[in-house]
């Protein structure tokens, strides 16, 4: 039997990664899905928070006293990270993490009062210098850190997307927790990508037909934990340091997934009104936002369709 789709899965940044690519030949095919996995394994050594040894564990542990020096890859992804804070007015942020690192969701812990009150003023984006010439980081003062668990996810499936591309596959997907890619139609028929129910884990609210197309959901179900009747999960609002409560989840549609990654965890944070408003001001991008009612909504252009 000629295996010509080449279908694999394996656990990467914390997170399920699936690769589907179509490659008549055996060999090759399985050598790219390699490919892929270790390409994904060297974003998390350079770009995980856990790794004491990674680029950005050394801004966090230096960047608040000097500027550090960083690969231009770092640095570039982080300055992409600083437009979608001026986009979305801060509501992406990567210092949120200045606060961020005092919860832990499988150990149910969060700060109290006081001590949310006291690391609060270090989220603030425009404490953070880059200098794309010299490739350094600054955190601007002690106390700021950095997390890129918003975009990084999106980030490792464009550059696989793009690795793939490079060796002439025209038919692939590339998964890595919420973030999809598609390079190509599924050969004749768009790919499928189904968007989860918020709080019925085997249902999906629809299917989404892609042809060469990125789609990124955020939702409040991965990471969290419930105290007094109330969620506490991953994604911060960074006015407040406290969880984002308008909505459940958030999907975005777009041509690159290192955007739709940091997209829809924005308008997670924006809610729904102003982040339809965003959406429906970028060309190329659409939305389905999830209320905190359980109510669906649409960005312009999938009303539409
Ligand atoms: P997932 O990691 O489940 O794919 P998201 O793409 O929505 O989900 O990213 C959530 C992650 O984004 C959090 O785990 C955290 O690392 C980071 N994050 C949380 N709040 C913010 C924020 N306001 N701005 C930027 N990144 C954030
Ligand atoms: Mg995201």
């Amino acid at each position: 039997m000629q295996a010509q789709w080449h279908v694999a899965d394996a656990t990467i940044m914390g997170t399920s990664v699936h690769v589907e690519l179509w490659h008549p030949d055996v060999r090759t095919g399985k050598a790219l899905v390699a490919s892929v996995f270790d390409e994904l394994r060297r974003i998390d050594r350079l770009m995980s928070p856990y790794k004491e040894a990674s680029e950005l564990s050394r801004i966090n542990r230096d960047g608040g006293q000097h500027t550090v020096k960083v690969s231009a890859e770092l640095v570039s992804l982080i300055r992409q990270s600083q437009r979608i804070s001026e986009l979305t007015h801060g509501a992406f942020d990567i210092t949120f993490a200045s606060v961020g690192f005092a919860y832990d969701y499988r150990s149910a812990t969060r700060p109290d009062r006081g001590r949310l009150d006291a690391l609060h003023s270090g989220i603030d984006y425009r404490n953070l210098i880059t200098d794309a010439t010299a490739s350094t980081v600054s955190l601007g003062r002690p106390g700021v850190k950095i997390d890129l668990g918003g975009i990084a996810k999106g980030y490792a499936v464009e550059r696989s997307i793009g690795l793939l591309q490079q060796h002439g596959i025209g038919h692939a997907l590339v998964t890595a927790g919420g973030d999809t890619r598609v390079l190509g139609d599924r050969r004749g028929r768009p790919w499928l990508v189904g968007v989860r129910h918020p709080r019925a884990r085997s249902k999906l609210i629809t299917r989404l037909p892609l042809d060469n197309e990125a789609i990124s959901t955020s939702g409040d179900y991965e990471r969290f934990f419930e105290e007094d009747g109330v969620r506490y999960h991953h994604i911060i609002n960074p006015r407040t340091g406290d969880s984002a409560r308008q909505v459940q989840s958030v999907t975005v549609v777009g041509p690159d997934a290192t955007q739709t990654d940091g997209l829809s965890t924005s308008v997670f944070v924006m809610g729904v009104e102003r982040g339809l408003a965003l959406i429906d001001s970028l060309n190329g991008y659409e939305t389905i936002i999830v209320d905190r009612h359980g109510e669906l909504h649409y960005s312009q252009g999938l009303e539409a369709r």
